[in-house]
Protein backbone atom coordinates (compact mmCIF):
# COMPACT_ATOMS: atom_id res chain seq x y z
CA UNK A 1 0.00 0.00 0.00
CA UNK A 2 1.07 3.67 -0.73
CA UNK A 3 1.85 5.93 2.05
CA UNK A 4 -0.52 8.36 0.18
CA UNK A 5 -3.35 5.58 -0.14
CA UNK A 6 -2.56 4.28 3.72
CA UNK A 7 -2.71 8.06 5.09
CA UNK A 8 -5.69 8.55 3.42
CA UNK A 9 -7.55 5.20 4.88
CA UNK A 10 -6.30 6.11 8.21
CA UNK A 11 -8.52 9.60 7.93
CA UNK A 12 -11.54 7.75 7.08
CA UNK A 13 -11.16 5.31 10.18
CA UNK A 14 -10.88 8.53 12.35
CA UNK A 15 -14.36 9.93 10.01
CA UNK A 16 -15.72 6.51 11.18
CA UNK A 17 -14.88 6.98 14.95
CA UNK A 18 -15.55 10.26 14.96
CA UNK A 19 -18.53 9.98 13.58
CA UNK A 20 -19.72 7.42 16.12
CA UNK A 21 -18.44 9.68 19.57
CA UNK A 22 -20.44 12.52 18.08
CA UNK A 23 -23.45 10.66 18.11
CA UNK A 24 -24.12 11.05 14.11
CA UNK A 25 -23.81 7.10 13.74
CA UNK A 26 -24.63 4.25 15.43
CA UNK A 27 -24.54 1.00 15.03
CA UNK A 28 -25.54 1.69 11.82
CA UNK A 29 -24.69 4.45 9.16
CA UNK A 30 -21.42 4.65 7.36
CA UNK A 31 -18.70 6.94 5.99
CA UNK A 32 -16.91 6.60 2.35
CA UNK A 33 -14.62 8.41 0.27
CA UNK A 34 -14.04 8.03 -3.63
CA UNK A 35 -10.72 6.25 -4.58
CA UNK A 36 -7.86 8.84 -4.74
CA UNK A 37 -6.62 6.90 -7.18
CA UNK A 38 -9.75 5.36 -9.60
CA UNK A 39 -12.23 7.67 -9.40
CA UNK A 40 -14.77 4.08 -10.48
CA UNK A 41 -14.07 2.83 -7.10
CA UNK A 42 -14.55 3.83 -3.26
CA UNK A 43 -13.57 2.93 0.41
CA UNK A 44 -15.67 1.71 2.89
CA UNK A 45 -15.65 -0.66 5.81
CA UNK A 46 -17.14 -4.21 5.53
CA UNK A 47 -20.63 -4.28 7.30
CA UNK A 48 -19.11 -2.66 10.76
CA UNK A 49 -20.62 -0.51 13.04
CA UNK A 50 -18.31 2.52 13.04
CA UNK A 51 -16.98 2.71 16.29
CA UNK A 52 -15.15 -0.80 16.11
CA UNK A 53 -14.01 -0.04 12.53
CA UNK A 54 -9.73 -0.29 12.49
CA UNK A 55 -7.63 0.27 9.23
CA UNK A 56 -8.13 -3.76 8.26
CA UNK A 57 -11.54 -3.22 8.01
CA UNK A 58 -11.45 -0.54 5.38
CA UNK A 59 -12.33 -2.64 1.63
CA UNK A 60 -12.03 -1.03 -2.12
CA UNK A 61 -15.32 -1.31 -3.76
CA UNK A 62 -16.14 -1.12 -7.18
CA UNK A 63 -19.67 1.35 -8.05
CA UNK A 64 -21.72 -1.40 -8.74
CA UNK A 65 -21.03 -2.47 -5.04
CA UNK A 66 -18.84 -5.56 -5.52
CA UNK A 67 -15.49 -5.45 -3.60
CA UNK A 68 -12.32 -5.72 -5.38
CA UNK A 69 -10.17 -8.74 -4.59
CA UNK A 70 -13.16 -10.59 -3.83
CA UNK A 71 -12.70 -10.06 0.47
CA UNK A 72 -15.17 -12.97 1.87
CA UNK A 73 -16.20 -9.86 5.01
CA UNK A 74 -19.90 -9.02 4.35
CA UNK A 75 -20.39 -5.52 2.96
CA UNK A 76 -23.17 -2.83 4.11
CA UNK A 77 -26.35 -3.51 2.64
CA UNK A 78 -27.00 0.24 2.17
CA UNK A 79 -23.81 0.67 0.04
CA UNK A 80 -25.69 1.34 -3.01
CA UNK A 81 -26.32 4.54 -1.19
CA UNK A 82 -22.99 5.69 -1.81
CA UNK A 83 -22.16 4.30 -5.02
CA UNK A 84 -25.39 5.98 -6.39
CA UNK A 85 -23.84 9.04 -5.63
CA UNK A 86 -20.70 8.91 -6.75
CA UNK A 87 -21.61 7.44 -10.20
CA UNK A 88 -24.11 10.69 -10.30
CA UNK A 89 -21.88 13.47 -8.78
CA UNK A 90 -18.33 13.15 -9.95
CA UNK A 91 -17.78 16.17 -7.62
CA UNK A 92 -18.41 14.39 -4.83
CA UNK A 93 -15.48 12.47 -2.72
CA UNK A 94 -17.15 11.53 0.28
CA UNK A 95 -20.34 10.35 1.52
CA UNK A 96 -22.39 9.76 5.04
CA UNK A 97 -24.92 8.15 5.95
CA UNK A 98 -26.46 8.21 8.89
CA UNK A 99 -29.75 7.48 11.15
CA UNK A 100 -29.60 10.92 13.43
CA UNK A 101 -32.87 11.46 15.22
CA UNK A 102 -32.88 15.20 14.93
CA UNK A 103 -33.49 14.70 11.18
CA UNK A 104 -35.81 12.82 11.19
CA UNK A 105 -39.23 14.84 11.62
CA UNK A 106 -37.15 16.70 8.75
CA UNK A 107 -38.13 13.78 6.40
CA UNK A 108 -42.00 12.72 7.55
CA UNK A 109 -43.39 16.52 7.90
CA UNK A 110 -43.93 19.19 5.14
CA UNK A 111 -41.45 21.38 6.85
CA UNK A 112 -37.92 21.63 5.11
CA UNK A 113 -34.78 21.37 6.91
CA UNK A 114 -32.76 24.50 6.59
CA UNK A 115 -29.41 26.38 8.00
CA UNK A 116 -30.36 28.31 11.14
CA UNK A 117 -27.03 28.56 12.71
CA UNK A 118 -23.77 28.78 11.12
CA UNK A 119 -22.14 25.74 11.66
CA UNK A 120 -25.22 24.45 9.27
CA UNK A 121 -24.33 26.39 6.66
CA UNK A 122 -22.85 23.74 4.73
CA UNK A 123 -26.27 22.19 4.43
CA UNK A 124 -26.78 24.25 2.01
CA UNK A 125 -30.20 26.31 0.70
CA UNK A 126 -32.43 23.12 -0.23
CA UNK A 127 -32.63 19.71 1.23
CA UNK A 128 -34.52 17.39 -0.99
CA UNK A 129 -36.69 14.87 0.90
CA UNK A 130 -36.53 11.35 -1.30
CA UNK A 131 -39.24 8.78 -0.32
CA UNK A 132 -38.53 5.23 -1.28
CA UNK A 133 -42.26 4.65 -1.25
CA UNK A 134 -42.75 6.83 -4.77
CA UNK A 135 -40.95 4.73 -7.00
CA UNK A 136 -40.49 1.32 -4.89
CA UNK A 137 -43.85 1.12 -3.71
CA UNK A 138 -45.36 0.40 -0.36
CA UNK A 139 -43.76 -3.14 0.71
CA UNK A 140 -40.25 -1.74 0.80
CA UNK A 141 -37.84 -2.52 4.25
CA UNK A 142 -36.99 1.15 3.81
CA UNK A 143 -33.22 0.54 2.88
CA UNK A 144 -31.44 1.32 -0.08
CA UNK A 145 -30.69 -2.00 -1.39
CA UNK A 146 -29.67 -2.12 -4.48
CA UNK A 147 -28.45 -0.16 -7.72
CA UNK A 148 -31.77 1.21 -8.59
CA UNK A 149 -32.94 2.49 -5.39
CA UNK A 150 -29.68 4.48 -5.11
CA UNK A 151 -29.42 5.94 -8.23
CA UNK A 152 -33.24 6.91 -7.52
CA UNK A 153 -31.67 8.81 -3.97
CA UNK A 154 -28.87 10.34 -5.85
CA UNK A 155 -31.36 11.46 -8.81
CA UNK A 156 -33.08 13.11 -5.79
CA UNK A 157 -30.30 14.76 -4.26
CA UNK A 158 -29.29 16.41 -7.91
CA UNK A 159 -26.94 19.09 -7.06
CA UNK A 160 -27.66 19.62 -3.19
CA UNK A 161 -25.19 18.51 -0.27
CA UNK A 162 -27.96 16.81 1.76
CA UNK A 163 -30.79 14.50 0.91
CA UNK A 164 -32.98 13.39 3.59
CA UNK A 165 -34.89 10.08 3.22
CA UNK A 166 -38.66 9.97 4.51
CA UNK A 167 -38.68 7.91 7.89
CA UNK A 168 -34.94 6.25 7.77
CA UNK A 169 -32.29 9.22 7.86
CA UNK A 170 -30.05 11.36 6.04
CA UNK A 171 -27.19 11.44 3.18
CA UNK A 172 -24.29 13.89 3.18
CA UNK A 173 -21.90 14.76 0.45
CA UNK A 174 -19.07 16.87 -0.20
CA UNK A 175 -16.19 17.07 -2.41
CA UNK A 176 -13.81 15.92 0.79
CA UNK A 177 -13.78 13.79 3.98
CA UNK A 178 -13.45 16.62 6.36
CA UNK A 179 -16.08 18.38 5.25
CA UNK A 180 -18.74 15.55 4.95
CA UNK A 181 -18.14 14.85 8.12
CA UNK A 182 -18.46 18.40 9.50
CA UNK A 183 -21.96 18.53 7.61
CA UNK A 184 -22.71 15.28 9.39
CA UNK A 185 -21.97 16.38 12.49
CA UNK A 186 -23.63 20.29 12.43
CA UNK A 187 -26.70 18.40 10.50
CA UNK A 188 -28.32 17.10 14.19
CA UNK A 189 -27.40 20.21 15.49
CA UNK A 190 -28.86 22.57 13.20
CA UNK A 191 -31.89 20.51 12.93
CA UNK A 192 -32.44 20.47 16.93
CA UNK A 193 -32.10 24.18 17.21
CA UNK A 194 -34.62 24.54 13.93
CA UNK A 195 -36.59 22.33 16.03
CA UNK A 196 -36.34 24.60 19.42
CA UNK A 197 -36.83 27.93 17.11
CA UNK A 198 -40.20 26.70 15.42
CA UNK A 199 -41.59 25.77 19.06
CA UNK A 200 -40.65 29.36 20.36
CA UNK A 201 -41.90 30.66 16.43
CA UNK A 202 -41.00 31.64 13.47
CA UNK A 203 -37.12 31.55 12.75
CA UNK A 204 -35.08 33.67 10.86
CA UNK A 205 -33.07 31.62 8.63
CA UNK A 206 -29.40 31.89 7.04
CA UNK A 207 -29.85 33.91 3.91
CA UNK A 208 -28.52 32.61 0.31
CA UNK A 209 -25.47 35.32 1.29
CA UNK A 210 -24.68 34.39 4.30
CA UNK A 211 -24.74 30.62 3.02
CA UNK A 212 -22.46 31.35 0.31
CA UNK A 213 -20.12 33.43 2.34
CA UNK A 214 -18.80 30.17 4.26
CA UNK A 215 -18.79 28.19 0.86
CA UNK A 216 -15.10 27.60 -0.96
CA UNK A 217 -11.50 27.95 0.64
CA UNK A 218 -12.42 30.24 3.60
CA UNK A 219 -13.26 27.22 5.37
CA UNK A 220 -11.13 24.65 3.29
CA UNK A 221 -10.54 21.00 4.54
CA UNK A 222 -6.71 22.37 5.28
CA UNK A 223 -7.32 25.46 6.84
CA UNK A 224 -6.65 25.62 10.27
CA UNK A 225 -10.07 27.22 11.19
CA UNK A 226 -11.27 23.45 9.95
CA UNK A 227 -8.32 21.10 11.14
CA UNK A 228 -8.73 22.69 14.44
CA UNK A 229 -12.29 20.84 14.77
CA UNK A 230 -10.60 17.74 12.93
CA UNK A 231 -8.08 17.80 15.31
CA UNK A 232 -10.67 18.24 18.20
CA UNK A 233 -13.04 15.60 16.89
CA UNK A 234 -10.28 12.94 16.71
CA UNK A 235 -8.96 13.77 20.25
CA UNK A 236 -12.27 13.31 21.89
CA UNK A 237 -12.62 9.96 19.79
CA UNK A 238 -9.58 8.86 20.88
CA UNK A 239 -7.61 8.68 17.89
CA UNK A 240 -5.21 10.94 17.31
CA UNK A 241 -2.63 8.24 16.47
CA UNK A 242 -4.25 7.94 13.03
CA UNK A 243 -3.56 11.51 12.05
CA UNK A 244 -0.53 13.06 9.98
CA UNK A 245 1.17 15.16 12.13
CA UNK A 246 0.47 18.52 10.47
CA UNK A 247 1.21 21.91 12.12
CA UNK A 248 -1.41 24.68 10.90
CA UNK A 249 -0.35 26.96 13.89
CA UNK A 250 1.47 29.13 11.22
CA UNK A 251 -1.73 29.06 8.82
CA UNK A 252 -3.78 32.64 7.75
CA UNK A 253 -4.52 34.44 10.74
CA UNK A 254 -7.21 35.30 8.95
CA UNK A 255 -8.59 31.56 8.49
CA UNK A 256 -9.27 31.36 12.05
CA UNK A 257 -12.38 32.39 13.80
MN1 LIG B 1 -29.76 3.44 6.60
Amino acid sequence: MSDELDLIKRELVVANRVLAFENVIDAYGHVSIRHPHNPNRMLLSWSRSPELVTLDDILEFNLDGSTVGGDPRPPYRERFIHTGVYLARPDVNAVVHAHAEDTLPFGIVDVPLRPVIHSGSFIGLKVPVWDIEDKFGPNTDLLVSDADQGGDLAAKLADANVVLMRGHGFTATASNLVDVVRLAVYLPKNARVQMKAMAMGAPKYLNAGEIGAREGGKYGAKTNVTQRAWTYWATRAGVTDMLPLADFSKGDPNLND
